[in-house]
């Protein structure tokens, strides 16, 4: 029989599973947890505490979380103290507590400022269970923002009233609230001051972000853009997820005007058929989707836009999914990410009749790939030969090398003199599918 950490835990890993906003949630609760004085356990060490903050938005996401409960051991054989936080938290709280023993606490991602406590609460023997969903408590309650690395999350918007048939985050983040104006602003100049050159602003659905700005003027996204803008230490400015219905004019107008606002558009369109988009409840059709982003290009022309798809929604016709790949091809998208369909227990696309079958959306999503990794290898091949900025966020690999970012969110790679947080002016000179090599200028 192996034993389980129950004195209080001095050192922690937090292990952030799926989109970016579980990353920002995962730094916030490592924050935390250092605020408490525990520290980070090492690259190889063992931890007295391990969170898992995880994803719940596929099957295979939601599997994985109790596979690794499974395997978390100590060198010594123990189990570590386990925490449960994320998505899986919220929607399977008291499954996981009856699945696994092992897990001492469990909590949801608008509770997680509640961690320390919870953790303390465990270590002194009882199973800690919050899954209550208090919008903004969450975020007064954490500790100021320090260090940052040079790009940086943060995190605008949480939740989600679209209620796409298909997808739980209406269910597991709650519904949508935007965070305050001047939290914001004074989060983003603690990163900037702790570092950060690049922000990415994140929610469920970014643009869907509102607030009134320090006249009690009311302000979407593109109004919060500006004013971070203006700090001159601030380089850049990303945002991530949009929703088509939520890309205003002044947001689209901002890609035209706002030098530090990225020609980089993350804009999920799901699938190509309208039928199937209306059974998703995703209110835009292929053409309305392809009239905004002739809208967002005349503003923009060399923007860069990602997606995201599914295919093999419940009732999808191999002609539905061909719509799809004549979408792809009309939008030449410069990256995406493509799922298969994964029913999600209380969604309504779950019992919708004619599933399809598996081997059918294994091939449907294979074409789908080929066809997204061509049009990335042709975004990239394109940018041969222009010059741009790289902000520099890590060595390579190679002496002498260095890792950075484009504009459009390539990934480049060159060698010289340079330092990590610096923006530097490259020629880039070769492409592949998901990397670029770039010269010093
Ligand atoms: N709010 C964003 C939007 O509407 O585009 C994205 C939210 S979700 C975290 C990210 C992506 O996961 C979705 O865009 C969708 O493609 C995919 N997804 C959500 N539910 C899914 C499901 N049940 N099966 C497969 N993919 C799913
Ligand atoms: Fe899910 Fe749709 Fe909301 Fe995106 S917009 S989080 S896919 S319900």
């Amino acid at each position: 029989m192996s034993s389980t950490v129950n004195t209080s835990p001095k050192t922690f890993r937090v292990k952030s599973f799926g989109c970016q906003m579980n990353v920002y949630d995962g730094e916030r609760m490592a924050e935390l947890l250092a605020a408490e004085g525990m520290s980070a356990a090492g690259e190889g060490d063992d931890a007295d505490l391990v969170v898992l903050n995880t994803c719940h938005i596929r099957e295979k996401a939601t599997e994985k979380v109790y596979s690794d409960i499974g395997r978390l051991r100590r060198k010594d054989g123990s189990a570590p103290l386990i925490a449960v936080a994320g998505c899986v938290a919220q929607a399977e709280g008291e499954e996981i507590m009856t699945r696994a023993p092992s897990v001492k606490v469990v909590v949801g991602p608008q509770s997680y400022h509640r961690l320390p406590e919870m953790v303390a609460e465990a270590a002194s023997g009882k199973r800690a269970t919050e899954t209550d969903m208090p919008a903004e408590a969450k975020f007064a309650a954490l500790p100021k923002r320090r260090k940052s690395a040079p790009t940086a999350f943060l995190t605008v918007q949480e939740g989600c009233d679209k209620f796409c048939t298909y997808c739980v985050v209406p269910y597991t983040r709650g519904a949508e609230i935007s965070r305050p104006f001047a939290d914001l602003v004074e989060e983003a100049k603690l990163l900037v001051a702790g570092g950060a050159r690049e922000i990415t602003l994140l929610g469920q659905n970014v643009n869907a972000w509102q607030g009134e700005d320090d006249k009690g003027r009311s302000i979407g996204l593109d109004g919060l853009a500006r004013t971070l803008a203006a700090d001159p230490d601030l380089k850049r400015i990303r945002y991530t997820t949009s929703h088509p219905n939520d890309m205003t004019d002044g947001l689209i107008a901002a890609h035209g005007e706002l030098e530090k606002l990225m020609p980089f558009l993350h804009l999920p369109v799901q699938a190509g058929s309208d039928r199937v988009l209306k059974a998703m409840n995703r209110s835009h059709t292929a053409d309305s989707y392809l009239k905004l982003l002739d809208r967002i290009r005349a503003a923009r022309p060399d923007i860069a836009l990602s997606g995201d798809f599914i295919v093999g929604f419940p009732g999808e016709t191999d002609a539905e999914f061909e719509a799809t790949l004549r979408l792809v091809d009309a939008v030449g998208y410069a990256q995406a990410f493509s799922f298969k369909y994964s029913p999600r227990p209380g969604t309504p696309a779950a019992t919708m009749p004619d599933h399809v079958p598996a081997p059918v959306m294994d091939e449907r999503l294979q074409r789908l790939q080929a066809a997204l990794n061509r049009d990335q290898l042709a975004f990239n091949q394109a940018s041969l030969g222009k010059t741009c900025q790289v902000l520099v966020e890590r060595r390579g690999k190679h002496p002498g090398q260095w890792l950075g970012k484009s504009p459009w969110l390539q990934s480049v790679h060159f060698v010289g003199e340079s330092e990590i947080g610096q923006m530097v002016t490259v020629k880039l000179v070769e492409a592949g599918p998901n990397s670029l090599a770039g010269q010093l200028i």
